[in-house]
């Protein structure tokens, strides 16, 4: 990947001539779609490694637009959404975008935010990590069951309700259980490569989902501390032989 394609779909010519100027001058080649339905045109034969692409459309919105790329690929997908529209966010994630910036935002913010994303999905090439099943299925371990796409997750058929970010976590730990997730991967993958807030956070998040998930918050069977490392979501807990 000498010089990767990032697709830009967006409609606003200021925003295209910025990122056109800026990302080329960070060494990616970029191709441009200016509505929805031309972006789902041309997106097989661009090919691109990366799609930036804006929420607010025409022809076809970003949604739609992320939906249908989903169905057929992998590619990772950085939706642009407006600012102060949370909801677009939330079902931008949840059609399957590995991540979003806000309008207006900093080139240098998107840049990292794309770099982030590029080696994450070269390290998915090698089986790093499991990315969660696109498009989005229910996952089930042992009696703990996740789906993405009604965004709902239970726990021996009692349904709970999880914020987003504990249901990513969540999400991202069934989806590579038996593996250990270092705390890094976890906080780069649910909160940006660039956070940089308090690394309490994951922990913060993990008692929380400690708290709903487990039958003893205290000695957790499911999501368990890989001391040094990070955390693993326990395959099968161990069942008692009789
Ligand atoms: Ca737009």
């Amino acid at each position: 990947m000498s010089q990767p394609t990032i697709f830009v779909v967006e409609d606003e010519a200021s925003f295209v001539e910025a990122l056109q100027i800026g990302l080329s001058r960070e060494g990616f080649h970029v191709e441009v779609a200016t509505d929805g339905v031309e972006a789902l045109e041309r997106f097989p034969t661009v090919d691109p490694d990366l799609v930036l692409l804006d929420v607010m459309l025409p022809r076809a919105s970003g949604i739609d637009v992320c939906r249908q790329i989903r169905s057929t690929s992998a590619v990772p997908i950085i939706m642009v959404t407006a600012k102060s529209s949370e909801i677009d966010t939330v079902v931008g994630l949840e059609v399957g975008a590995d991540d979003y910036v806000t309008k207006p935002y900093r080139i240098r913010e998107l840049v990292a935010r794309i770099r982030a994303q590029l080696r994450r999905s070269s390290m998915d090439v090698t089986g790093e990590i499991e990315r969660p099943a696109v498009p989005s299925s229910e996952i089930r371990v042992g009696d703990v069951a996740l789906d993405p796409e009604e965004h709902r997750v239970s726990v021996d058929d009692r349904e709970i309700s999880l914020p987003l970010k504990e249901f990513e976590v969540l999400h991202l730990l069934l989806a590579n259980a038996g593996r250990v997730l270092t705390r890094e991967t976890l906080i780069d993958r649910v909160w940006g490569s660039d956070y940089v807030g308090d690394t309490k956070t994951l922990d913060v998040h993990i008692k929380r989902l400690r708290s709903k998930i487990e039958d003893d918050p205290a000695a957790p069977s499911r999501i368990v501390t890989i001391r040094g490392l990070g955390y693993k979501y326990e395959r099968a807990p161990t069942a008692s032989v009789p």
